[in-house]
């Protein structure tokens, strides 16, 4: 395969960002995340940041000129020659219609749309439980996955928080967020032959040797 164009697609806490710091660590691919990018221009008060923060602290979502905005300029870096992890983008058909354009322009196609699905309590349970570096926003959990040190990164000694939006009421209204808006582009990819599904109720382990099947079945069928 020359190419490797991957989305991560799925509820909010079913474990993109675990899974794609994994894949990255794979096939060294650049890593779009317009959560991190989001909170990152929050922080440094850009524009961006000013306009999607009242947005994503309502736990809504930003509108799609600006998410696309910023995936396009992404993409025609040298880096992105190769491949890319989006993660957390598209979230509306509106975004899946503007990849999709934007790929074809270019003459490259998506390699798959990866589904991590988990179930609502699960979710919740995870997303509660969340804590993230302040730095590079690596992920832990207080149960599932707690720091070496309490409140500190393993990985780069930096800060850990809980996100804004990882309050019980925020939760609540990013999930019916996501099943009202990025639910169906689940029957948008299969429609295109794209979607593979992972349970991601499975441990991390797991569900990131499914990928790595899945990912490998896909390369075998592309040279074919
Ligand atoms: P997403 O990017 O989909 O919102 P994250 O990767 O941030 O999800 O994971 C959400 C929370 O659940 C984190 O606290 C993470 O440590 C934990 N987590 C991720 N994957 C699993 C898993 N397979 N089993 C249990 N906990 C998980
Ligand atoms: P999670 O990992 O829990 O699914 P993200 O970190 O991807 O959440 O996103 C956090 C918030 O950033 C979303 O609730 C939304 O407000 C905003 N956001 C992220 N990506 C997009 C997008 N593609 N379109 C619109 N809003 C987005």
């Amino acid at each position: 395969m020359s190419e490797l164009n991957l989305i991560l697609m799925g509820p909010p806490g079913a474990g993109k960002g675990t899974q794609a710091e994994r894949l990255v660590d794979d096939f060294d691919l650049p890593y779009y995340a317009t959560g991190d990018i989001l909170r990152a221009a929050i922080a440094e008060g850009t524009e961006l940041g000013k306009e999607a923060q009242p947005i994503v602290e309502a736990g809504d979502l930003v509108p799609d000129e600006l998410m696309i905005g910023v995936i396009m300029e992404r993409f025609d870096t040298p880096e992105a020659e190769d491949g890319f992890i989006l993660d957390g983008f598209p979230r509306t058909v509106g975004q899946a219609e503007a990849l999709d354009e934007a790929l074809d322009r270019r003459g490259r196609s998506l390699t798959a749309a990866l589904l991590i699905d988990a179930p609502a309590e699960e979710v919740i349970r995870r997303l509660s439980g969340r804590r993230i570096c302040v730095k590079n926003g690596h992920v832990y959990h207080v149960e599932n996955d707690p720091p070496k040190t309490e409140g500190v990164c393993d990985q780069d000694g930096s800060r850990l928080i809980q996100r804004d939006d990882d309050k019980p009421e925020t939760i609540k209204r990013r999930l019916s967020v996501y099943r009202e808006q990025t639910e169906p582009l689940i029957d948008w990819y299969d429609q295109r032959g794209a979607l593979r599904r992972f349970d991601g109720s499975r441990p991390p382990d797991e569900v990131h040797s499914h990928i790595r099947a899945t990912l490998a079945t896909l390369a075998l069928e592309a040279e074919l």
